[in-house]
């Protein structure tokens, strides 16, 4: 019989092996799998946690995702979008901080407005964040859906590196469970597959602890992340929304749901090696050192949000959104905390990009 050390032990793993360790019970197993997961991260990605500073553009969405606060058919909620000093502003910010990074994110249009709007937002960014610490500019990841080829080359070319999409489910059926029948899970993977070809840094990510979600179909996100030869992670727990039009099908007990990301978060590591993994703020939601546990747990990236405080509290993708009120300074003290209580320290001034990229496109152009 396999022990959990020799399994942990392991550099390859069965998809049952990764149902194993995501099912874990016993605090002790739970430790070993923490602790070979952090370890592996020091070894794959270094002990640094980078920062990607959050501006949350605009409320406004096209589509109408069953699990989302700001889905279009909500209509309790006050839309906005952020004007471009504004959006350029918070992202300067972060530069002046040492951030390295930003992450523009907000809902998804396709409109030629829109896509103009970020070009130029992306470009203004790129140019003045442009210092001694920051010689390249800031590292600018876009978060803003599914879009054409040639939207995706354009925010490229305006200088965005960084590009994530998640898939939410990789499991078909979930996916058309939570989505309305407009929305296609081929069409999300031929936008991952875009994203790649426009030379993207691609990220993903699911949502863990969604309703009739198996350990099986967890292992399979994680065996999807792989096929796709994803660079970087960003998956969260599922956690009603109000205004969300799922409330009935309910969610996890908030402590069994901590506990599962934390190990999803920590398999993945063990599986995939070398990709950035983020600690996302929605697991304060369910714990307040849930950041760190996350950390802790082989996450390397944490994303502090910069979003102007008047309109935050109108980007709450799921109930009880954690740092609403905070000023980014303050966050800033209590996200440096998380990193230290998860035993990291920041890479302040730097990108930090994730090494698998750098090891996909050596392969790529070697081969
Ligand atoms: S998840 Fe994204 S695309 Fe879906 S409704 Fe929410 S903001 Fe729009």
């Amino acid at each position: 019989m396999t022990t959990l050390s020799s399994l942990l032990a392991q550099t390859s793993f069965s998809d049952a092996d990764i149902v194993t360790l995501l099912g874990l019970k016993d605090p002790d197993d739970i430790a070993a799998l923490r602790e070979a997961a952090y370890s592996l991260t020091t070894v794959e990605v270094g002990d640094t946690v980078h920062y990607r500073g959050l501006v949350e553009v605009s409320n406004i969405c096209a589509l109408d995702c069953h699990y989302c606060g700001i889905r279009r058919g909500n209509r309790d909620i006050e839309r906005y979008c952020l004007t471009k000093d504004d959006v350029v502003d918070a992202a300067l910010w972060s530069a002046e901080s040492g951030y390295g990074s930003c992450v523009l994110q907000a809902g998804e249009r396709r409109d030629e407005g829109f896509i103009a709007f970020i070009e130029s937002c992306v470009a203004e960014i790129k140019e003045r964040s442009v210092s001694q610490q920051l010689p390249h500019g800031l590292g600018i990841t876009l978060s803003l859906g599914e879009q054409t080829l040639e939207t995706y080359r354009r925010w490229k070319a305006a200088g965005a590196h960084r590009y994530l999409l998640r898939i939410e489910s990789s499991n078909p059926e979930t996916f058309g469970r939570i989505h309305p029948p407009t929305q296609r899970f081929e069409t999300r993977v031929a936008a991952l597959a875009d994203l790649g070809q426009a030379g993207y840094q691609v990220g993903t990510g699911v949502m863990i602890g969604l309703p009739g979600q198996t350990l099986a179909d967890l292992a399979a996100d994680i065996r999807f992340y792989a096929s796709c030869d994803i660079d970087m992670i960003g998956m969260g727990p599922y956690i009603v929304a109000s205004g969300n039009s799922m409330l009935d099908v309910g969610m996890m007990d908030p402590q069994a749901l901590l506990g599962l990301s934390l190990r999803m978060i920590a398999v993945t590591r063990l599986v995939l090696h070398d990709v950035n993994i983020a600690s996302t703020t929605a697991l304060e939601a369910l714990a307040t050192d849930g950041r760190a546990q996350g950390i802790a747990f082989g996450a390397n990236v944490a994303m502090p949000n910069l979003t102007p405080r008047e309109v935050r509290q109108n980007y709450q993708l799921y109930q009880g959104k954690p740092g609403l009120d905070q000023a980014p300074a303050q966050q800033q003290s209590g996200l440096e905390r998380s990193v230290e209580a998860g035993g990291r320290r920041v890479g302040w001034n730097s990108w930090g990009d994730p090494r698998h990229f750098g090891r996909r496109t050596a392969a790529n152009s070697s081969g």
